[in-house]
């Protein structure tokens, strides 16, 4: 219904760096189970607004609410647990772990202190490791990287740990999944297999909010986009609408 509350609520939030306002006074919805692009030229404020979303950064003013909830006093831990899970621009993977740890290590930040317990072997724990490994493996096979999942990380290639750091994100559980620059990178099949990726993974019911460069891409996969400029909210709505708008061209072409 379009009368449900939307699962994240940014309101007027302004973040400055010393003299630089990086983020003024910007507001926007994400909506239960839409794919949200958050586009803008480099600069724009689009990371530094993950930041605030994720718990990372505190925003001067403005509030952040997630299922109802105001979470703006939640560091990033605690919005880990309520169901908000992030990748970052540059892929942080765990270079000499193998590629199924990576997922595992990921999943525990959530579900931690049951798996703590059972790689200590309490028994009563060794279920949850069970399931966190099953878990893990899970979200290899969507990624399609099940069959290097004894490789050590750092031996995949950039768009491979692009897709692992995906992995990583959905091993969480989370209900809302933000994405920066994941296709950033990427050659044109593994763009392919992300964006087909990113639309399964709403498919089985979760939020996704991703930063992309690409408008192209963008128009194909989103839902709705966001458009931030030198920190402000210059246009929102449905992709055919927004890239058609002048002050979105101007921006992009200013680039
Ligand atoms: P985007 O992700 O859209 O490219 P960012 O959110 O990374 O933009 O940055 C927005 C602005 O804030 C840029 O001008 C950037 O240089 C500045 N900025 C980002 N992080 C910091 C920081 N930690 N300290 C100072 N300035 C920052
Ligand atoms: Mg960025």
């Amino acid at each position: 219904s379009t009368l449900a509350s939307p699962l994240l609520d940014v309101r007027g939030v302004t973040v400055r760096f010393g003299g630089l306002t990086a983020l003024d006074a910007v507001s926007f919805e994400v909506r239960q189970g839409e794919i949200l692009a958050l586009i803008g030229p480099n600069g724009a404020g689009k990371s530094t607004m993950i930041g605030v979303v994720s718990g990372a950064r505190a925003p001067d003013t403005g509030s952040v609410r997630f299922a109802g909830e105001d979470v703006s006093v939640r560091n990033a831990a605690q919005r880990s647990r309520l169901g908000i899970a992030r990748t970052f621009q540059s892929a942080e993977v765990l270079r000499s772990l193998s590629v199924l740890e990576n997922v595992m290590a990921a999943a525990y930040a959530r579900h931690g202190s049951g798996f703590v317990a059972g790689l200590l072997g309490a028994r009563s724990a060794h279920g949850s490791a069970a399931r966190m490994r099953e878990l893990a493996l899970a979200q290899l096979e969507l990624v399609g990287l099940t069959a290097l999942a004894a490789q050590p990380a750092g031996l995949l290639t950039a768009g491979q740990q692009r897709l692992l750091a995906v992995a990583r994100g959905l091993a969480t559980e989370a209900r809302l999944l933000i994405l920066d620059e994941p296709a950033a990178g990427l050659n044109a099949t593994e763009k392919h297999t992300l964006s087909r990726l990113i639309q399964q993974i709403r498919g089985r019911g979760t939020t996704i909010m991703f930063v992309e460069h690409d408008l192209a891409f963008v128009g194909r996969l989103a839902d709705r986009m966001v458009v931030l400029d030198h920190g402000r909210l210059l246009a929102q709505g449905e992709p055919d609408e927004v890239r058609a708008d002048p002050a979105v061209v101007a921006a992009y072409l200013g680039n």
